[in-house]
């Protein structure tokens, strides 16, 4: 059996990760993560030959699961938060700050009247960042950008005004989702083996260590 051979027109394997536009601090937000998790679970259950009896089509108890994995708990009004690293308070935003730890909105309060909209752009950033392309909550966000830097670009003036539309311009369009395996033709269509059905379930996991934790997101992003 030969090889199927990369054109080089064909996307990479490994995608490089998300640059972001200069000026953005970097945040966490734990409702992506969960979202994130949510997609990984579906998709996980959608592949043909892939139907593990445990996985049902309620995944209500995994996202609980991965929640306390993550060291999340859920707010009052049902919102998924994160511990703060400095007050120890639970926050439904981190961001990172001057000394490398992850801080609350209060207490890294930007000092700033543009709060909500940076706050914004480098949510989608981080969706980006954990590979959170699509789906109805990123799509909504896309389409509310393309609202607010329509109306702006009609009245920017000040120099600030105009730093927004260039850093949120390039956010409307995602990157190139990954390609995440290239089948042999002889593979199309047929249901995955054993081997794949025992790591499925792992691949939560290794996503959660590697990058989605917030001390993982850490290690990757925080000197950016
Ligand atoms: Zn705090």
């Amino acid at each position: 059996m030969s090889r199927v051979p990369l054109s080089p027109t064909e996307p990479r394997l490994a995608p490089r990760p998300f640059e972001a536009p200069p000026g953005l601090p970097t945040v966490y937000a734990p409702a992506l993560v969960m979202t994130k998790i949510l997609r990984m679970l579906r998709w996980i259950d959608d592949l043909p030959g892939q139907k593990l009896p445990a996985w049902g089509t309620d995944y209500r108890p995994q996202l609980n699961l991965w929640g306390a994995v993550l060291g999340f708990q859920k707010s009052p009004r049902g919102r998924w938060v994160v511990q703060c690293e400095t007050c120890r308070q639970y926050s439904i935003r981190l961001m990172l700050q001057a000394n490398g730890t992850w801080g609350c909105m209060h207490c890294t309060r930007l000092p700033s009247k543009s709060r909500l909209w940076i706050y914004f752009l480098a949510e989608l950033v981080f969706a980006y960042r954990i590979q959170l392309y699509g789906g109805q909550q990123i799509n909504r966000r896309r389409a509310t950008l393309a609202r607010m830097l329509a109306a702006k670009a009609g009245q920017a003036r000040k120099v600030r005004d105009l730093w927004l539309l260039a850093v949120g311009a390039p956010l409307l369009t995602p990157p190139p989702a990954p390609v995440r395996c290239v089948r042999h033709p002889a593979f199309i269509g047929n249901p995955r083996g054993q081997l794949w059905a025992a790591l499925a379930p792992l691949l939560v996991g290794a996503w959660v260590d590697s990058l989605l934790h917030p001390v993982a997101f850490r290690t990757r992003f925080g000197a950016a």
